[in-house]
């Protein structure tokens, strides 16, 4: 009896397992079923779009990003597929981004991947509430017939402790570096969530214990990975032993290369706890962390109708404390650690006043001379079973997606770019910059880690090398950089 996992990638509010990242569905489920063969849905395009051709692998003049991140298994993929008996479809994007060396499997595209396989197929992951790869949509509707099960995993985190451990050695099947994206909770800590939201419905609120995060990643380490992300939880300061988690990381992982975290409420930065918190953040971490913000609107309408997790004027106050401990800079040239913003078209409430408040307070930002590291602007998706949908749909995003274009190019122009030149002025040096993907005769790199910014050099460098970069120009989200000298790493 074989078993595959097919890693079609996934995408979260809480969690993120998109390429360069590896999330936790696939190693918790290699851990519960013990054995099982591990693909990614880049190894099967490879073999039926472009049947294993390896001048596919660049289209155009363009790296193609399609089949970018291929296991070990491509050398047996038809072996594997033939004796396949079992295939779990890891699949699930519920906070569509840009990806910039790799593409999610949608529910429609898989369909027509696996519909030849024969053998029991199941969907799981977050797709098991929907999916949507675009941003401003419903969720994908698609017939799953093809399955015969939609299965959602409710493991506890005792059971977890365990299949964290024993999946953990998936990471041999992958050539290259992966962040491993580390669970440190579930659920939101908040009793109604944010309108939009599907954390509280797929999870009750929860905590991993310490020790069971320490094991996890030092099995980790041990396999060899260096890279890792605490993303997989809606407020990583709202877990209650998280100063002590991050020095015993540190103490029992002493060459790891990158500790960074995700999501983080504001309102936690603002608690009792929030400036000790911060500053083990920054003793502990590595440098060019954030703390992703989930601020969504500064519009108190649009707080008030959604149930958003902060104020305004809390947002401002947390954005200054991650600033008084996190600017300066660290050794891989970025500041050590900022605060990030998420912003959400697309709102209950959303009007044209919601763009001028959100113009005022990120303007109020940029005149007290803080940092953000990057503003994210997307449009909601929307999930049956949440508030949104039960009570507007996507009545606003209809109404207002006509200025979303000029909305959005404002922030771009007036904040994005003036912000930019501030994190990382011309002559700055960003150290072990990964070259990744080819466009034509430019290169785009990045620093690994969680946000890290795109920088454009304008040749052709080899690629999965490390480079120290001088940034020479600023574009309205990235940057255009000039190579000082090669990393060994
Ligand atoms: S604070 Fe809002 S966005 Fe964050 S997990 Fe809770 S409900 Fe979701």
């Amino acid at each position: 009896m074989v078993t595959t996992i097919l890693d079609c990638y996934t995408d979260e509010p809480a969690g993120l397992g998109v390429p360069p990242y590896l999330g936790t569905y696939p190693r918790y489920l290699a851990g519960y079923l013990k054995k099982p063969e591990y693909i990614t849905i880049d190894d099967l395009r490879f073999l039926k779009y472009y049947k294993l051709n390896e001048k596919k692998k660049e289209i155009n003049h363009k790296t193609n990003i399609k089949i970018y991140n291929l296991t070990k298994n491509i050398k047996r993929i038809n072996q594997i597929i033939e004796k396949t008996n079992t295939l779990f479809v890891i699949l699930g994007i519920h906070t569509p981004g840009k990806y910039l060396s790799a593409i999610p499997g949608t529910l429609k595209e898989v369909s027509n991947l696996i519909k030849d396989m024969r053998c029991e197929k199941i969907l799981v992951g977050p797709a098991f509430f929907g999916t949507q790869l675009e941003g401003g949509k419903l969720f994908e509707k698609n017939n799953l017939k093809i399955f015969n099960k939609i299965k959602h995993f409710e493991f506890t985190y005792q059971e977890i402790a365990e299949y964290a451990i024993e999946g953990a050695k998936i990471v041999k099947q992958i050539p290259d570096l992966r962040i491993i994206e580390i669970e440190t909770g579930k659920g939101c800590p908040r009793r109604e969530g944010c309108s939009f939201c599907t954390e509280p419905i797929k999870n009750k609120l929860e905590f991993r214990k310490k020790e069971d995060i320490i094991n996890e990643i030092k099995r980790l380490y041990n396999l060899g990975c260096r890279n890792f992300r605490l993303g997989k939880q809606s407020d990583l300061y709202a877990h209650p032993e998280v100063i002590e988690l991050l020095s015993e990381i540190r103490k029992s992982c002493p060459e790891i290369e990158v500790l960074h975290i995700d999501n983080v409420n504001p309102k936690s930065v603002l608690s009792k706890r929030g400036h000790e918190i911060t500053k083990a953040i920054v003793k502990y971490c590595t440098p060019g962390n954030v703390a992703a913000f989930g601020i969504e609107s500064f519009d108190p309408v649009v707080y008030k109708e959604n149930n958003l997790n902060c104020t305004a004027e809390e947002a401002y106050k947390a954005i200054k404390i991650i600033n008084k401990y996190g600017a300066k800079r660290g050794e891989n040239g970025m500041p050590s650690f900022l605060p990030g913003i998420n912003i959400l078209f697309g709102l209950k409430g959303e009007s044209k006043e919601t763009h001028k408040k959100n113009m005022y307070w990120l303007k109020k930002i940029l005149k007290s001379n803080l940092l953000l590291r990057r503003i994210n602007i997307r449009q909601v998706t929307i999930f049956k079973g949440t508030p949104l949908y039960r009570k507007c749909k996507n009545k606003f995003i209809k109404k207002n997606k006509k200025h979303y274009w000029k909305w959005r190019d404002e922030i771009r122009k007036e904040i994005d770019l003036k912000m930019l030149k501030r994190l990382v002025p011309k002559g700055t040096i960003l150290n072990s910059v990964k070259a990744e993907i080819y466009d034509g005769n430019t290169t785009f790199a990045r620093q690994i880690g969680t946000y890290p910014l795109i920088i454009g050099i304008k040749k052709r460098i080899p690629l999965k090398k490390y480079y120290s970069i001088t940034i020479k120009e600023h574009m309205l989200r990235s940057v255009i950089g000039e190579i000082k000298r090669e990393n060994k790493i």
